[in-house]
Parts: C-alpha cells; structure tokens; sequence
C-alpha cells in the first residue's frame, strides 16, 4: 500500500497551547478512516495539519509528490448569506485562484456531472443558502470531487443531518472508496458512523487508539478517549457504545410528572 500523506510526531498549536501532540499517522491509497473524539479533541486541526493548511509547532507531515486533497468543511462552519449559487459554489474549485475566473463550457459540464452524481441535478441555479443541510454537505463533497483528489477529508460530514441523509452520505463515501478514492472524516457519531468504518483513529489531544471499530471501541480505549467510562454491546454483529448510566452519580432526570398536584 502506496502512503499518501503521513504524520510524523505532528504537534500543533494555535497560541501557546498544543491541540494536538506527538500525532503518528499514515494515510495509505484507498484507506477509509474516521477521527473520533470528543469536541476540542484536535479533530479538525488533525484534518488541517493533513491538509498542510496548519503549520505544526513540531514533527513533519509528508506528503506524496503530486498529492491532490480535496477538503469538505464542516457545514455549520459556512457563511450561507453568502450570494452564490449551488453551481457556482462547485465550479469554485476550478476557478478560484485564477486570472480569469469564468468557466469553460467543460468546466461546467463537469460540474454539472458532478451534482447530478451527488443527486443535486436541477438544484444549479438554486441559491446555497436555500438547500437541505443534507444537500449542501453534497454540493460541498461535488466541489471536492471536482479537483479530482487521491485524498477527500471531511470534517463532521453527517453532523446536524437526518438518520436518512446520514445513510446516504455513507453509502455515497462507500462507493467512493471502492472506486480508489481515500478517505479520511472526523466524526462525533459512534455508532451512526464510526462503526461502519474500517478504521478509526481516537484523538484526545494525542492520538489514544488506531485500528478497526472492533479494536478500539473498547471501554479501555474509549474512557481515555472521551475521559468518561462507556460500556459496549454487540448488536447484530455491530460494536454499540452506550454511555455508562451512573458515571456521573444520579443520571435519571426526574421530570415533575404532569396532572399531580
Ligand atoms: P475538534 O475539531 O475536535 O472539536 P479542534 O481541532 O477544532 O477540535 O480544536 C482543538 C482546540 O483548538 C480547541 O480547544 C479549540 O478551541 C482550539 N482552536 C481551534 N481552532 C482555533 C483557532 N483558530 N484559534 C485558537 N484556538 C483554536
Ligand atoms: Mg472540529
């Protein structure tokens, strides 16, 4: 397996204080990978430090000559007052940077093949702000598919959307992944996500476990993780985590029962 990016005792920080310490981690051609970790964990500076839009305190980030990366933000993390149209927002990844910002007729017809592969046909002319959450996180992986990367990086791509449109944000990163393409996302969903996939880094500032859902949604791995005990069942051959009932004493909210006095 050919690498493509690799993290070699990565520490980054913003101020003074690292985020994310000592990180070991390599990408490898047609891997599938989910960050797990509770929110401030390093998630999206991993993500960055991968991308080469973070510059580390220390350690080095190798990447393949040539490399391409197409990087999926979070969605919330998007201004959607922003006047621009579906279309526009995917031909940006061709034409931002450039002298002359207009597309070619190629360049569009691509990007027209690129939403109607994410089942974003028709929607071109519609502005961003007024699409699904669902839908926007698509436009957003069309925009990424269009640089053609080796690599796509998403931060949080299920995050605030339904179980339905999760489904088929997974099984559309699924077909991906079986057509070469590497993938590397954070998530917060476990057992929506995270057991699913073939591999899973847990980070908690430092990286706490590397390795398939079965070797690392473990207690052991899980409460250095998230620093908080959880147990985990089998479930129709799935890894499920639950949070520990009583790990922070009384965890049964009594609420007032309606029609007493
Ligand atoms: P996660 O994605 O796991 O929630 P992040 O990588 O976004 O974690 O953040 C890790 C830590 O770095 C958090 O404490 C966060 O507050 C801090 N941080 C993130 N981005 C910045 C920034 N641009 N400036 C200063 N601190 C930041
Ligand atoms: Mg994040």
């Amino acid at each position: 397996m050919s690498i493509l990016v690799r993290l070699e005792r990565v520490t980054c920080a913003y101020d003074r204080t690292p985020v994310l310490v000592g990180a070991d981690l390599e990408v490898g051609e047609g891997e599938f990978i989910g960050i797990v970790g509770p929110s401030g964990s390093g998630k999206t500076t991993m993500l960055r430090a991968l991308l080469g839009a973070v510059r580390p305190l220390s350690g080095t980030v190798r990447r393949r000559p040539g490399l391409t990366v197409g990087y999926v933000p979070q969605i919330e993390t998007v201004n959607w007052t922003f006047p621009v149209t579906v279309l526009e927002t995917v031909l940006m990844a061709r034409t931002a940077g450039r002298h002359l910002p207009w597309p070619s007729a190629q360049e569009r017809r691509d990007a027209g093949t690129a939403l109607a592969r994410l089942g974003l046909a028709g929607l071109g002319r519609r502005h961003i702000g007024e699409l699904s959450g669902g839908q926007q996180q698509r436009v957003f992986i069309a925009r990424a598919l269009l640089q053609q990367p080796q690599l796509l990086l998403l931060d949080e791509p299920t995050a605030g959307v339904d179980v339905r449109t999760r489904h088929e944000v997974l099984h559309l990163l699924a077909d991906l992944n079986a057509e070469g393409l590497a993938i590397l996302l954070t998530t917060h969903d476990l057992n929506g996500m995270a057991a699913h996939l073939p591999k899973l880094v847990c980070l908690n500032t430092e990286i706490t476990g590397v390795g398939p859902p079965e070797a690392v949604l473990t207690p052991e791995v899980l409460e250095r993780t998230y620093g908080a005990p959880m147990d985990v069942i089998e479930h129709a051959g799935m890894r499920v985590v639950l949070d520990r009932p009583g790990a922070y004493g009384d965890n049964v909210v009594r609420l007032p029962q309606r029609g007493t006095a």
